[in-house]
């Protein structure tokens, strides 16, 4: 390992806007990636061999050449979900990092895993789900260590968070992003609600109910909000099909953040009406067999309508999915494999 991995600066300097904190001019060492400013470096975090084996993050920082946060943008915690993974992509292409003030750390996919043996929900080796497992640890299977790695390797290392999903690889999705009003710092919550408003996506679901245990903080952006970090969640693109508008919104999203946190120059924007979406609930299947649903997204629905059906495998109706509040479909899975308890829907209230 070279001396300069272990040489960071540490000079603290007042950023220019005088409602900014104040900012270290660090430089980062994130896996094998040491930052240099004024460059964009790519490399890996390795995750070590435990019970299953090793794998790797891919990872690039964008360091700028003037003090300023740290972001992280992360992308392919679930594997089949590839509009906000090729939106990085394009998001490091065209950073131009001699505008950036601050540190940009991108993971591009954070579950390998799962990308490459293109899996839904759950990791092909474990069978876990990574955004169900944070912290993580050093000493669990694949999804744990991996979980790990981003708490100590990103995590610990940014001041705010987006982990960008969209709908999996078997959910048709309206884009939407979560706003986690976690109730312990004020402060924290509103910088969240504002990073959720920056990022553009005009629906916001509220959240109220993610866990405040720093030991079983379990969402990946749950996770840097528990420490004072403000982070959301987004959701944009479905079905496993990375399309034009899709990505380019999820790259809008990550520019519009940089320019909120005056991270580059330029207009800083807030969705200026959003639609706040509380109570949400999740529908999960009765039974296993075949889903035939029943509505598009963003359709209204009152209380008691029919999502959609299950039939047997011989294509016997078994059991009817009902809307249990009146709401709009923010996903509806639209593949027919079902296993009982998975999601089928989601159904949102939108504010008046
Ligand atoms: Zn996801």
């Amino acid at each position: 390992m070279l001396l300069n991995a272990l040489v960071y600066l540490t000079i603290r300097t007042r950023a220019s806007s005088s409602q900014s904190p104040i900012f270290a001019m660090t430089l980062l060492t994130v896996g094998s990636v040491v930052a240099r400013p004024g460059e964009k470096i790519s490399g890996y975090i390795e995750v070590p061999e435990g019970v299953d084996p090793a794998t790797r993050i891919p990872v690039t920082i964008a360091t700028g050449t003037k003090p300023g946060p740290v972001l992280a943008l992360i992308a392919g915690i679930h594997g089949s979900e590839p509009s906000p993974i090729l939106a990085l992509q394009r998001v490091r292409r065209e950073l131009d990092v001699s505008q950036l003030a601050g540190t940009v750390i991108i993971v591009h996919i954070a579950n390998l895993p799962s990308f490459t043996q293109r899996t839904i929900y759950r990791g092909p080796w474990d069978q876990k789900n990574l955004n169900r497992m944070f912290p993580g640890s050093p000493y669990g299977t694949v999804s744990e260590r991996i979980a790990f790695a981003i708490t100590t390797q990103v995590i610990d290392q940014c001041d705010c968070l987006i982990d960008m999903h969209s709908g999996d690889g078997n959910e048709s999705l309206r884009p939407y992003a979560y706003w986690n009003q976690l109730g312990v710092d004020e402060s924290v919550d509103a910088r969240a609600r504002d990073l959720a408003l920056a990022f553009g996506l005009d629906h916001i679901v509220i959240d109220r109910n993610r866990p405040r245990d720093s030991a079983a903080t379990v969402f990946c952006s749950n996770t840097a909000h528990v420490h004072g970090k403000p982070a959301v969640t987004t959701e944009a693109g479905g079905v496993g099909v990375p399309t034009e508008d899709m990505v380019e919104l999820n790259v809008r999203g990550a520019f519009r953040v940089m320019r909120h946190l005056e991270m580059l120059p330029g207009p800083r924007e807030l969705v200026e009406h959003p639609v706040w979406i509380e109570p949400s609930e999740v529908l999960s299947s009765p039974d296993t067999g075949t889903w035939h649903p029943l509505v598009q997204l963003d359709q209204h629905v009152e209380q008691g309508a029919l999502l959609g059906y299950l039939t047997d495998y011989f294509g016997e109706r078994i059991a009817d999915v009902r809307a249990p509040i009146a709401g709009i479909v923010m996903y509806v899975v639209v593949s027919p494999a079902m296993g009982r308890g998975e999601p089928v829907a989601m159904v949102g209230v939108p504010s008046a």
